[in-house]
């Protein structure tokens, strides 16, 4: 096999795992976005999974999105969501070529990305990150500061809320991510449900199963795509 169809075969295997856990959760599969996140990887790598019918990805360095994006402008359909800590002075980059921001963590941040975004064809999809894991998580929005951030991005044309992200802190088992993305659900339904707040960011490799239990709407799958990365310094 080579690493086109490796990839390939991967793919179908995360796609069977999410199928999976829909139907385990009695829900639709079709109602799950599979982010690839394909930082680190080659750009042959992005390619092999969109031969394979994969269009939407996410990177968490904006210079690498910017790479990536450019050198695969021409295929038809791909889609670029942003999931790292993004500064304020790399939002146009992002803000210029992503579809969706997944990580807004402060009203600075939603502000520039909204000015960032002006001018383009569709407003710019945004998920506010919020800190569910308490000391143990490093990024995210404090659930206190939530509802004054999810204002701020709705009183911007060039943005469009979408919902909520967590990067929770590693757990021994997928188990005990638990009640981090059950955290994120219970703060998407105190902040006005699913009709304001659509999408819920959360699952990664280990524990999409038990994202998608408690009602993840977009997992970000990397390692079980496209395989282990190295260390990035
Ligand atoms: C790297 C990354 C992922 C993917 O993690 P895997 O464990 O490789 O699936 C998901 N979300 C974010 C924000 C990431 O940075």
């Amino acid at each position: 096999m080579n690493d086109h169809e490796a990839i390939a075969a991967k793919l179908d295997e995360v796609r069977a795992r999410v199928a999976q856990a829909a139907r385990d959760a009695g829900r639709d599969a079709s109602t799950i976005l599979l982010l690839a996140i394909s930082k680190t990887k080659p750009i042959e790598s992005v390619r092999a999974a969109y031969d394979a019918g994969q269009r939407c990805f996410g990177e968490n360095y904006a210079q690498e999105l910017v790479e990536k994006a450019d050198a695969l402008a021409d295929l038809p359909g791909l889609e670029w969501h942003f999931v790292g800590r993004l500064q304020t002075n790399k939002a146009r980059l992002v803000a210029t070529r992503a579809r969706m921001v997944h990580a807004v963590d402060s009203e600075r941040l939603a502000r520039e990305l909204a000015k960032r975004a002006e001018g383009r064809d569709r407003p710019l999809d945004v998920l506010i990150e919020v800190n569910v894991g308490g000391e143990a998580s490093k990024g995210g929005l404090e659930p206190d500061a939530l509802e004054a951030t999810l204002r701020v991005v709705e009183a911007h044309a060039s943005l469009r809320l979408r919902g909520l992200m967590s990067i929770p802190p590693p757990t021994e088992t997928p188990e005990a991510s638990r009640p981090f993305h059950r955290a994120l659900a219970a703060l998407r339904d105190a902040h006005g449900g699913a009709s304001r707040l659509p999408e819920l960011s959360m699952g990664m490799t280990d524990d999409l199963e038990v994202a998608i239990q408690e009602g993840a709407t977009i997992v970000r799958v990397g390692t079980a795509i496209f395989g282990a990365r190295a260390v990035r310094l």
